[in-house]
This record gives C-alpha cells, structure tokens and sequence, in this order.
C-alpha cells in the first residue's frame, strides 16, 4: 500500500465520529463460569480468534499495554489522523475478572504510552494525562454483568481506571438460553449491572447475539424490542453480533450433528432491518457484524459489511431510522448525494424517558433533516440509596476529529461551542431536578475543558455547585 500523500487522511472513518480509537488486548485468560457454547477457545484471549488483526497485533507485541498503545498512535500519525483525543478499548476478555494488580499495572501503562514517559502508580498517570499531547477523552472496559454484581470493589477500580463506558456481554434476554448456551449468569443480574453502573454515571453498551440455540426470529425481535420497552435495560449502545459456528466453539459439535444452523445472510438482513426501525434515539449502534477470519469460521455469514447492505436496504425503502450512528453529522456527510446541501441551523430536541430507577434526559443538538451534531446524557438518580442525585454520562460533539486547540475551518468538524451549550442545558435541567450540585463522569483528558467551565474534580467525577 502507498504512504498518504502530504494532506490526505487514510481510512477518515476511522476518526469520523468525533475521537481515535485505541484497541489494547490483555492476555489470555479463561473466564471464571467456564466457556459459553459459542465462544472459541483457542489458546488466545477468550472468544477471539488467532488471526484477528487485534490478536496478532498483541501477540506480536506480547500483550504489552504500553507498546500497544504506541503502536497505533504511531500508525494512525502514518495515516494522518489526530491524536489528541484518544478513546482507549480495553478488549480480550473480561477484564474486571483479572488480578488486581494485573489491571491496575495494564490500565497505567495504557496512560503511561499517551504520556510518552513512565509514572510512579496509575494515580500519577492519570494527573499527566491531563495535560498530555495525546488525551485520554473516554475508557471503555468489556465485562459480563455477573462479574460487575459480585464484586463489591468493582466501581471503585472502573472509577479509579478512568473508565467512561462499560460494554455488558448481555447476548440475550432468556433465561433458559443463558442455561443452555452456559453463560453463568441470568437476567437479573443484566437488570442490577446496568442499574449500578448507569447510577455511577457509566455509559453502557450491550452485546447482543441474533440466532443463539433455542432461539427464533420472532424470538429475536421481540428481545429486541423488550430492550426498549423495559426500564430495566434500556442501553446506551449496542453491538448486535448475529452467532456464528467457529472453530473451537462447542456448538461446532451441535452442528455437526445437524441440531444448530446459524442465519443465512438474508435472514439477518431481514431482521436487523426490522430492528433497526425501532432503536430509539437515545441509543448507538456501534458494529453489525464481527469480523471472523475465514479460516475460523464453520458455519454463518462471511459478509464482514453486513452494515452497509443494511443502510443501503434501509434507504431505498425510505425508512425512519432514529438510532444515532445513522443520524451522526460525520456519517451523514459521508454518505450525502453529491449535490446535497446538508443544513447546518440547529435546534435543541430534549428527550426523557425513565430507566433503572432514574430519569434520563437525552439532549440533542439536530438539524431540520434530524442529523446529528452533538449530544448529552443527563441522568437523574430516583433510588434513595444511590449517594450522586444528577450527573451528565456523556457529552460528544460529532464530526470529523480535530486536534485539541484547533479551530474548525467546516461545521462537519467539532469544537464550534456546542459541547458548552449541552452543558449549560444540563445544568439548567439539574437544577429543575432539584439537584444542587451536577457529577459529570468524565475522561481524565478532558477534565482541563470541565475546568474551564466552572467545575472541581472531586474524587473520580468532575463536579459542579448549582
Ligand atoms: S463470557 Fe464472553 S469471553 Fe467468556 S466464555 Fe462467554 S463469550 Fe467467551
């Protein structure tokens, strides 16, 4: 492949909605239940294959953090991408399950490699961070719900991490799924992790898997569908993740012997579509899709595009589609007709809806055509014993990345004021809410920009007297 010439940034969807992502693997460990029925084991970290680009990344680099770390930063300076806000993705396995010190030393050397030198402890790190050339703006941590419920340190050490989004393996909403694919866990655990984590102030994402054993299409949809009409998940994100038969896998065996057969193509199409008019505003479809190497794969689709198949269907059939990714000023640019003049006179839209014993206020900043250029999410804590009563889980101005301290030379790039003016609204609403004081869960690299607007960091949170 050729070097980018002098102005040209390879691969711009990379940095497209809004911050660089850095994907850093700890080493292998099995999980703690045992293995669930689709999930490879192959001497690798848990449910990834040998030939993910990930994996041989981290192979090669044998799972240091530190060198991680500087690997990408240097490749994405190779292709002309920012820098400065880095969203660090800490993936492999399910990390709060690891030794204390294990997690603790990996989370330092993450910041350490932003920082370009060592520190003495993780809290060192964190303060450099602050001021560093590459910023850490969000953390995001895999784990099952199960692991987050049964430890009782378990905020504590997210919070002492940095951490900003927790990514919950859910997979599905029966219980007698979980039995049989052995996941370890029921529902009420998903139910008590996504209400203790959204009380902390987390953003939270959901795995969820199409075509599990046992399942059905109307099955599916109807999961689908209860995620949203129930207070009790509600999630933020959600990664869908049709299954597969990989090698490795125990369902390999069951279709083998002819008792599983996962989707065809068109049948996920179908029913993504289906579920795709119906994820509300609030919430992100991060990825369609896992990438499986051919090799890996048994049995299930090898189309790794799945999205744009999907996006394509869902325009040529006009249909409504609210979730955000879809609506992202970035994405929406990219995608325009040529001629197409994208409106850049923005209004506020505020939507509330209640979720795990709280109220949450989204705030969008949306143009005439609903597309998206920034957002904040506003929670306010109903259960008498959560200790934070208001707090801003998230705050994110879309568009093409930009570097700390540049100026925007085009309304598809951030940095035009509207972070200040989600926040000033937020604010307002809090104190509506009867709240004297606003928590924001924030990035450690972007507490320097909460500063500026009035706010303390005290203990992990940024906060603020109304
Ligand atoms: S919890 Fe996740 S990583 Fe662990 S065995 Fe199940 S699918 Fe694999």
């Amino acid at each position: 492949m050729k070097p980018p010439q002098k102005d040209e940034v390879r691969k711009p969807t990379k940095t497209l909605a809004g911050v660089t992502p850095i994907a850093v693997m700890c080493a292998p460990k099995k999980c703690k239940h045992g293995t669930c029925l689709y999930c490879p084991s192959l001497e690798v970290p848990q449910s990834y294959t040998p030939k993910s680009p990930p994996v041989l990344r981290a192979e090669r680099l044998k799972y240091n953090a530190r060198e991680q770390v500087l690997s990408r930063l240097k490749a994405y300076e190779l292709m002309h991408h920012p820098t400065s806000k880095i969203e660090l993705i800490i993936m492999g396995g399910n990390f709060p399950e690891y030794d204390l010190k294990y997690k603790y030393d990996f989370v330092k050397l993450c910041y350490d490699a932003l920082n370009g030198k060592k520190s003495k402890n993780l809290e060192q790190a964190k303060k450099i961070n602050e001021k560093a050339k590459h910023r850490c703006v969000a953390l995001c941590i895999e784990s099952r719900p199960d692991t987050l419920v049964e430890n009782p340190r378990a905020i504590k050490e997210l919070l002492d991490f940095g951490c900003t989004r927790v990514e919950l393996g859910v997979q599905c909403l029966d219980d007698s799924i979980y039995k049989f694919v052995n996941r370890g866990h029921t529902i009420n655990e998903v139910i008590q992790a996504t209400k203790l984590l959204k009380s902390f102030g987390f953003k939270i994402g959901y795995h969820m898997m199409l075509g599990l054993p046992k399942s059905t299409k109307q099955k599916d949809l109807a999961m689908f569908k209860k995620l949203f009409s129930s207070e009790d998940f509600k999630p933020d994100q959600l990664k869908i993740y049709p299954c597969q038969v990989l090698k490795g896998a125990g369902l390999a065996n069951l279709y083998h012997k002819g008792k599983y057969k996962p989707y065809t193509k068109e049948e996920i199409e179908q029913i993504v579509v289906k579920i795709m008019r119906f994820i509300p505003n609030y919430c992100r479809v991060m990825r369609i899709m896992r990438e499986i190497p051919p090799e890996y794969l048994i049995a299930g689709t090898t189309r790794i595009d799945l999205r744009k198949d999907i996006e394509e269907s869902i325009r040529k059939n006009k249909f409504k589609i609210n979730e955000i990714r879809y609506r992202e000023i970035g994405f929406a640019y990219r995608d325009k007709k040529p001629n197409e003049r994208l409106d850049s006179k923005l209004k506020l839209k505020i939507t509330k809806y209640s979720a795990s014993k709280g109220n949450e206020y989204f705030l969008e900043l949306i143009n005439k055509k609903n597309i998206l250029f920034g957002l904040c999410r506003l929670r306010i804590n109903k259960d008498s014993k959560d200790f934070i009563k208001a707090i801003v889980r998230e705050l994110h101005v879309y568009g093409q990345s930009i570097n700390i301290g540049e100026k925007s030379k085009s309304f598809i790039e951030q940095h035009r004021g509207l972070g200040k003016l989600l926040m000033k609204q937020a604010e307002a609403l809090a104190r509506k809410e009867k709240s004297d004081k606003l928590f924001v869960i924030s990035g450690v690299g972007v507490r320097e920009y909460y500063r500026k607007l009035g706010y303390k960091l005290q203990g992990s949170y940024m906060t603020k007297n109304l």
